[in-house]
């Protein structure tokens, strides 16, 4: 190791920046935040310098570098663009042992700035040791995407909380526990919600019972339609936080590998009309879990409010009192159409877009035909393959135009995405003999046309 990383308490100490360019403008930001006095040595500096100087409490030095600046500062970063003043400074603070930085030259210095994620309290400073800015650059914007906002907030909440968490519990193991719960569980998924009030609520009652135990919580999570990519941060984040998770046969193998390695995976999955679990079976497994204290993550393909009995798992869940939350995701009518080329609306087209089920509880198609054949609209079926020579038929006969077109979106934003367009008419007859496999997605309308033009996901 080169360099060993420390945090630096700078408040209210005199910090010399060198140079008075973006740069140094850069630099004297951070030292900003980090509330030191900063002082700028440069004949001119940039109005935002002019402002972060007054800002701190600092003041701007218009004359040439000399030795004698170094005087009474904590540390000095120079950040000029001549390199002969660069290396004085080195050599002067070196000779004086006092921390300094030379921006882009390593070997001149003996503190270096890392890359900075910033959830204060919590801060985290990645560096290369000078050899490769770039990469740690890299790093840190995996890291900002990886830990949420609030995550600033969940750190002051337990900073507020310290002392009066050590006064009611006396074990170091207890306290332990007491945070491990607050942290994995509920309280905290309020703050990074935004929900600090109640949060704080649910921490003092917490104190109050005196209460160590993880409490148990549901998560339904839309995995979104197939291509791990398609997830959102929150339905990452979860999924690697839950100990249980119930998974659906839509959930696509790559998203299952994010899940948490040791986390135990039951599969749910229904083929149609043959029921692996009862949705009552769901329901009731997902309340068990709970209430045996365990983080259950209840993954769905899409969005759980959209044709996925989102509404009917967490039904039982709130009448028991069990906390949970619901993440969207990326429905299959919004990855298909944008992996296919097929705008839902269009201005041209089509105003506006129906997501309609193509299986009913009854078996039965029954819809408001009238209403789907006016022009200017969108249809998207789901689950509509085996009902698919109906729809179309039904469709003409209540008078949509035969030439209407229409796709027919096979395993789609996986790689082994298929978009079959025909038109109205010949769509049934057309995927006969195409050996399709499920999950397909039917989607009518004049934007189908668009398809061979703004296709881009691969070439078919
Ligand atoms: N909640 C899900 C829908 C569940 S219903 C969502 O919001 O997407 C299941 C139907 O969704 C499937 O029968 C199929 O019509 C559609 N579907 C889901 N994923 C799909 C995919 N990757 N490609 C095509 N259709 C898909």
């Amino acid at each position: 190791m080169d360099f060993l990383p420390f945090f630096f308490d700078l408040k209210g100490k005199a910090c010399l920046v060198v140079g008075g360019g973006t740069i140094a403008t850069r630099k004297a930001r951070l030292l900003h935040k980090a509330q030191a006095k900063i002082i700028v040595l440069a004949p001119e500096i940039e109005p935002e310098l002019v402002q972060l100087v007054a800002a701190s409490g600092g003041r701007h030095i218009a004359e040439t570098y000399r030795a004698a600046h170094l005087e009474d500062m904590t540390l000095v970063i120079s950040a000029t663009d001549i390199e002969a003043v660069n290396r004085q400074v080195a050599a002067d603070c070196h000779a004086r042992k006092l921390p300094v930085n030379v921006v882009d030259n390593p070997q001149l210095c003996s503190i270096i700035m890392p890359a900075i994620v910033d959830r204060d309290p919590l801060i985290i400073g990645i560096s290369s040791g000078g050899e490769s800015p770039v990469l740690a650059r890299r790093l840190r914007t995996q890291l900002e995407s990886s830990i949420p906002a609030g995550y600033g907030e969940l750190g002051k909440l337990a900073s507020r909380f310290r002392e009066q968490v050590k006064a009611t519990f006396g074990s170091e193991d207890e306290r332990r526990r007491f945070w491990e719960a607050v942290l994995n569980g509920e309280i905290a998924e309020n703050v990074l919600a935004g929900n600090c009030v109640e949060a704080e609520r649910l921490l003092q009652e917490k104190i109050a019972n005196k209460d160590v135990a993880a409490k148990g919580e549901v998560y339904l999570v839309g995995a979104g339609p197939g291509d791990p990519d398609l997830l959102t941060f929150k339905a990452l984040r979860l999924m690697q936080r839950a100990e249980v998770v119930l998974y659906d046969r839509l959930v696509s193998p790559q998203i299952l590998e994010l899940l948490r390695r040791d986390a135990e995976r039951i599969y749910v999955g229904k083929k149609r009309d043959k029921h692996a679990f009862a949705q009552r079976e769901i329901n009731e497994m997902l309340l068990d879990f709970a209430r045996q204290g365990k983080r259950t993550l209840r993954l769905k393909g899409g969005d759980p409010f959209i044709f996925g009995r989102g509404g009917e798992e967490i039904d039982l869940l709130a009448s028991h009192d069990i906390p949970f939350q619901v993440v969207p995701g990326i429905t299959a009518a919004s990855g298909c159409a944008c992996y296919a080329g097929i705008p839902l609306t269009h201005r041209d087209y089509s105003q506006s877009v129906r997501f309609i089920t193509g299986h009913l509880k009854s078996g039965e198609l029954n819809y408001p035909w009238r209403e789907f054949v006016d022009d200017q609209q969108t249809l998207v079926f789901y689950m509509g393959l085996v009902g698919l020579p109906k729809i179309c038929q039904n469709l003409i006969q209540h008078g949509k135009n035969p030439a209407t077109p229409a796709a027919l979106v096979e395993r789609g934003t996986l790689p082994e995405q298929r978009v079959h367009t025909a038109n109205l008419a010949d769509l049934p007859e057309f995927i006969k003999d195409k050996d399709i496999h499920a999950p397909t997605l039917l989607i009518i309308g004049d934007v189908v046309s668009l398809h061979k033009k703004l296709r881009w996901f691969k070439k078919h």
